[in-house]
């Protein structure tokens, strides 16, 4: 199986191309081709020579995806399923914010942080993806667009995102590439459940993307109960791993706090949480999400309206910033890995029901 060529960064593209006895700004032309013009064929690229045309197609393939499923919401939402070379299947969702298209995307088949109310983390890390399967999935989404711009990019499908680091880093560099996609710094989200060494490494990363935290908990016995990663990171390592990233680089976090009924979303849950972010007000944002259910984990059900009103108005009374975040596609499975975990247990009951016949 061939390599996607999604996968070298530009430095790593002109490496390449002079290491092949190719001058540099052929390298360039190929970018530009890759993702301005986003032709998925090298053939395409007219101002290559033939013979660079076939050196290329030896060595690489454009997409290494191949879609299986686009579903539409009502509300504009695409949920797109797609196969890996090795036939593990990943997810991929479109939004259409406010403020432009965005799209979340899926950086590890399965994941092994375990969250007990996370769709994803049912089934475990069967591998990293490449940087060129994480690329490929801005690119295929924008092909299937017409004349949109794909304009937001969030790290927040299945996977630990800074369990996979160094291609993640990548993926961040190839999509802002100005001579690229040029998807802003700002405009692209990364969200981790909160691998603390990692955040210190992020403070001194170049780029000026958006850190997100998953909280979920107020404190570390919600906490660890709902996240296993608490057990090793407790709250104050992580806590202390926040401050200095916010001390290095000045940038604001987002704190997403799933809302569960019963479990974290009372008044003194929200409460203690004010407490907990006191100190942080100036850098600190609550992002406040209603659950999307997941049938294995029937414990967590999603908090009431009111409830929810209540927990986001007790944390504007301690002057914290905070929003609720508005959900898309809830008609869809968008939830992260409910698509990936339904067509995987259909096929499971398509097995089955070939044994039983
Ligand atoms: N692994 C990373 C990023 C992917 S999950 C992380 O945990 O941050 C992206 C966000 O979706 C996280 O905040 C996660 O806690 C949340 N999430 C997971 N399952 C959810 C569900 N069923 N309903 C609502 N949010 C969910
Ligand atoms: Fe993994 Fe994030 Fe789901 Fe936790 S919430 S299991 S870290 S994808």
């Amino acid at each position: 199986m061939k390599p996607s060529i999604y996968n070298l960064t530009k430095e790593a593209l002109i490496e390449w191309v002079v290491s092949q006895g190719e001058k540099k700004f052929r390298a360039l032309q190929i970018w530009e081709w890759l993702y301005r013009k986003r032709v998925m064929t090298f053939t395409e690229m007219t101002n290559l020579s033939n013979n660079f045309i076939e050196h290329l197609n030896a060595h690489f393939v454009i997409n290494p995806l191949r879609q299986l499923v686009a579903q539409k919401s009502a509300d504009g939402t695409i949920k797109y399923l797609f196969e890996l070379h090795d036939q593990q299947l990943i997810e991929t969702v479109l939004m259409r914010q406010k403020y432009g298209l965005s799209v979340c995307v899926t950086m590890q088949v399965g994941c092994n942080m375990g969250c007990s109310f996370c769709a994803s983390g049912l089934l475990s890390k069967k591998r990293n993806l490449s940087v060129g399967e994480i690329v490929a999935q801005v690119m295929q989404t924008q092909h299937s667009l017409a004349d949109e711009r794909v304009s937001h990019v969030v790290v927040m499908g299945i996977g630990e995102p800074f369990d996979n680091y160094e291609n993640v880093l990548k993926f961040l560099h190839i999509i802002n590439d100005d001579k690229g996609l040029a998807i802003g710094a700002r405009h692209i989200t990364v969200s981790t459940s909160g691998l603390a060494a990692k955040i210190y490494d992020f403070a001194a990363n170049d780029l000026q993307v958006n850190l997100a935290i998953s909280l979920h908990a107020p404190d570390d016995e919600i906490r660890s109960r709902l996240m296993r990663i608490n057990r090793l990171t407790p709250l104050k390592k992580l806590m202390a791993a926040v401050e200095f990233y916010t001390k290095a680089t000045n940038r604001r976090v987002t704190f997403e706090y799933i809302l569960l009924n019963g479990i974290n979303d009372q008044v003194h849950h929200a409460q203690r949480l004010a407490n907990l972010l006191k100190n942080k007000k100036r850098l600190a944002y609550v992002n406040l999400i209603p659950y999307n259910p997941v049938n294995e984990h029937d414990q967590y059900k999603r908090s009431s309206k009111e409830v929810v009103l209540r927990f986001y108005d007790i944390l504007k009374k301690n002057k914290i910033n905070c929003i609720i975040r508005q959900e898309f596609g809830t008609d869809i499975d968008a939830a992260c890995g409910q698509l990936r975990a339904k067509k995987r247990n259909m096929e499971e009951k398509d097995e089955m029901s070939k044994v039983s016949s």
